[in-house]
């Protein structure tokens, strides 16, 4: 059955001032033409790739079925010189056929309904300009609380009010979502967006069940949100199976699809300096933060999406899930060193729930509380002084709190340590928490 996509010009009213007023790149516009059989175009500024001193570029990678070999590619001829030039500024268009045939098989979404792919330097690259093209300076817009710290500031530079809603260890509350809006003054404009990280949330590490999911769609369609899912996290992702679907996937059981913005990033998969993210949604929003990137950057750099794409096309999907089971492998087993050393050194003394994705534990310090606005206690304090006297580096979990109220929580990262690191860390931190709770 045809998917029945939200038309385009219901998304008029979610573009921000700045989209709207944004006047098209005068020669940005143009690029499809050139392709016109028989043009003759003086078009472009583009440099002539004959000056360029690159006649190569060979890389060697690891195969995700024997990680004992490597293959080696070279990058030469048009491949590279795709690479070395400008291209266009939703990216090359090779990557984004790679991405559209990575949503299908992923997420059961096809090309042509709706929806487009654009590349960005990173999932935040594209976080940035997606908040700008549809949120004005001013507007209330719906956050999950703790939110990821790297979002406080696009909102906090455009003076929005970050709307706080509740998350548990199964997601978004959304009972907590629906009073919110049903509460919702009648004289302000309700917020045009949700933004969430659904999987492996950073900081809380939780993965929302498909339940609250369904809920949280629910409530978009009814309240007219569109939801903002950055998903850095999914492919990381070892908890129980069947794992639930992304936003992107579940909003096929809408009678609708279109409300959904999905963000995805290499950075945890391929390479974090690579800087590849890419963002897949409703055309018209897409169209108005490429808007942004051709006046802002004109483009992410061609040339890391030419190795990026060489590398994914020579694995096939296949190979790319792979090579991501294997990452997601990785990451469980030093979740399961990160719990065993929690039960270990912290039993008693903290909260948590472990993971099932991504690559951070939120715990709640039991501390007495200093004063009765502060009832939990709270782990600045004895996070970056005492903690850190005492040898050990975590974070507060303030950082995440857009109001930045005290909060007894912390925020581990465990992507990076070997065990003995993992057990001494946690060894010193429970001695300043034993501590705290003496005095
Ligand atoms: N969103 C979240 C939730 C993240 O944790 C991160 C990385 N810290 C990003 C976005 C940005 O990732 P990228 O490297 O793709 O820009």
């Amino acid at each position: 059955m045809a998917v029945q996509s939200l038309p385009a010009d219901f998304y008029t009213s979610f573009l921000s001032k700045e989209a709207k007023e944004r006047r098209p790149s005068p020669i940005r516009s143009l690029f499809p033409l050139e392709a016109t059989p028989g043009l003759i175009s003086l078009l472009v500024g583009k440099p002539n790739a004959s000056t360029f001193p690159f006649t190569s570029l060979q890389f060697t990678a690891r195969s995700p079925t024997d990680p004992s070999k490597e293959t080696s590619q070279t990058l030469t001829g048009d491949e590279l010189a795709e690479g070395l030039q400008y291209g266009p500024t939703a990216g090359i268009p090779s990557l984004i056929e790679w991405v559209h045939g990575l949503q299908e098989k992923v997420h059961g979404r096809k090309k042509g309904e709706g929806w487009r792919v654009s590349i960005g330097s990173g999932s935040q690259d594209i976080i940035y300009k997606a908040v700008h093209a549809m949120v004005n300076p001013g507007d209330a817009v719906l956050v999950e609380s703790p939110v990821y710290a790297g979002v406080i500031p696009i909102f906090h530079t455009l003076n929005n009010e970050m709307v706080e809603v509740a998350t548990d260890a199964n997601g978004i509350v959304s009972s907590s979502l629906r009073s919110i809006l049903e509460n919702w003054p009648v004289e302000k404009p309700k917020p045009k967006v949700l933004y969430t990280v659904p999987y492996g949330c950073n900081p809380t590490g939780m993965t929302a069940t498909v339940e609250r999911r369904r809920e949280v769609l629910a409530l978009a369609r009814e309240h007219n949100f569109l939801i903002l899912e950055d998903d850095p996290y999914f492919y990381l992702y070892y908890g129980p199976n069947p794992r639930p679907p992304s936003y992107f996937a579940l909003e096929l059981e809408e009678p609708e699809v279109g409300r959904v913005l999905r963000f995805d990033s290499l950075s945890k998969i391929l390479s974090s300096g690579i800087r590849i993210g890419f963002t897949s949604g409703p055309a018209p929003i897409v169209n108005a933060l490429d808007g942004h990137t051709a006046t802002a950057n004109l483009q992410t750099p061609s040339l890391t999406q030419t190795i990026v794409f060489a590398l994914l096309d020579s694995w096939g999907y296949d190979n790319f899930l792979t090579h991501t089971e294997n990452v997601s492998k990785f990451y469980k087993e030093k979740r399961d060193v990160f719990e065993a050393a929690m039960q270990k050194h912290l039993g008693g003394l903290a909260e948590w729930t472990p993971p099932e994705s991504g690559m951070f534990y939120w715990f709640k310090l039991l501390l007495p509380s200093t004063s009765d606005s502060d009832s939990e206690g709270d782990s600045e304090a004895l996070i970056t002084t005492k903690a850190f006297e005492n040898g050990v580096l975590a974070l507060p979990g303030t950082a995440f709190l857009p109001n930045g109220r005290k909060t007894a929580y912390v925020r581990a990262s465990f992507s990076l340590l070997s065990e003995s690191q993992v057990d001494e860390a946690l060894r010193r931190l429970r001695e300043v928490i034993l501590e705290a709770q003496c005095n």
